[in-house]
């Protein structure tokens, strides 16, 4: 307890961007969003562009940003979570650290006032999109996340996410010239259907599990734990969202690698990180659930396997 004390005051808090730049920032985005397919009509090359770019900014804030530096499910070296923080910073929500203090936030506070995403408490718009434009969450509460602040590079990421982001976005133009996409994809195509169009639909996403992964009254899911919070497995939305949609899973045992719990319950994120895991890239993978949270969730207790057919 007093490790975690004497860490809790030691970083503070970083500024990166004003809540003004934040919200011209968003509306930029969504606007270019919207414009896309009336500006560049889709073709195939510029949907399978769309694809892979929401693809990989998915795996960003699932795989990277939630699983590993909110609940450290995994483990990895420092070179490749430097690298792993750069690819996620493209997701277009902000730095690592920043997002991380937010989501465990939303963890030690759910459905309670201090929850900043919490449908029961503050509504479901101001849950899905509301509280990122409020001045009190602009800033990135270091002190939530000790053991990440103390790395200078990933600090340095979180400070310049938008920095990274755009060099991403300008690689995916100079890729489009250099005729890599094909002789009919423009530069100018290429970045509204390779950034702006998935970068906003995740943004859409993620934020559908913050409101409706909280909504009880909506159809198309199912709780699989009675946790006190008001958190839904959405089966449509863990496709879209590459597992975070399991997110009554999720609440009742999120120190897991794989959010779906069961064999039939299709997790990305999760195949993904076995696949890192095989070829050395990560490692210590969290995937064992304790025997009660099995028989709780009608699993069986069988070996604390999660995963296996029932
Ligand atoms: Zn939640
Ligand atoms: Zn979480």
């Amino acid at each position: 307890m007093s490790t975690i004390a004497s860490a809790r005051t030691q970083y503070g808090k970083q500024v990166t961007e004003s809540i003004n730049q934040t919200r011209v920032r968003y509306t930029i985005l969504f606007c270019m969003a919207f414009a896309t397919p009336f500006l560049y009509p889709p073709s195939w090359p510029l949907v399978v562009l769309a694809g892979v770019s929401y693809a990989v900014r998915m795996f960003g804030v699932e795989g990277i940003y939630h699983r590993y530096f909110s609940h450290r499910a995994f483990k990895c070296s420092r070179p490749v979570q430097f690298v792993l923080a750069v690819i996620a910073s493209q997701c277009g929500q902000h730095g690592p650290l920043w997002w991380a203090s937010v989501h465990r936030t939303h963890h030690q506070n759910v459905e309670l006032p201090n929850d900043p995403i919490s449908p029961r408490q503050h509504g479901l718009l101001q849950s899905h999109v509301g509280w990122v434009w409020c001045e009190r969450y602009k800033d990135t509460d270091l002190d939530v996340v000790p053991d990440f602040a103390r790395y200078p590079e990933i600090l340095w990421v979180n400070k310049h996410y938008t920095l990274l982001m755009l060099s991403g976005a300008f690689f995916i133009w100079l890729l489009a010239e250099a005729g890599v996409f094909g002789p009919a994809v423009s530069g100018g195509a290429a970045l509204m259907w390779g950034f702006f169009l998935p970068t906003a639909l995740g943004v859409q996403t993620v934020s559908m599990v913050n409101s409706i992964g909280h909504f009880r009254k909506l159809p198309g899911g199912y709780r699989r734990f009675d946790t006190e919070d008001d958190s839904m497995n959405r089966p449509l939305l863990a496709l879209l969202t590459f597992g975070g949609g399991w997110h009554n899973n999720h609440h009742r045992y999120g120190a897991s690698a794989r959010a779906g719990f069961a064999w039939y319950e299709i997790d990305i994120t999760w195949y993904i990180l076995k696949l890192m895991a095989a070829i050395g890239l990560i490692h210590d993978l969290r995937d064992r659930l304790p025997d009660d949270v099995r028989e709780e969730g009608g699993l069986g207790a069988r070996d604390g396997r999660i995963g296996a057919p029932d």
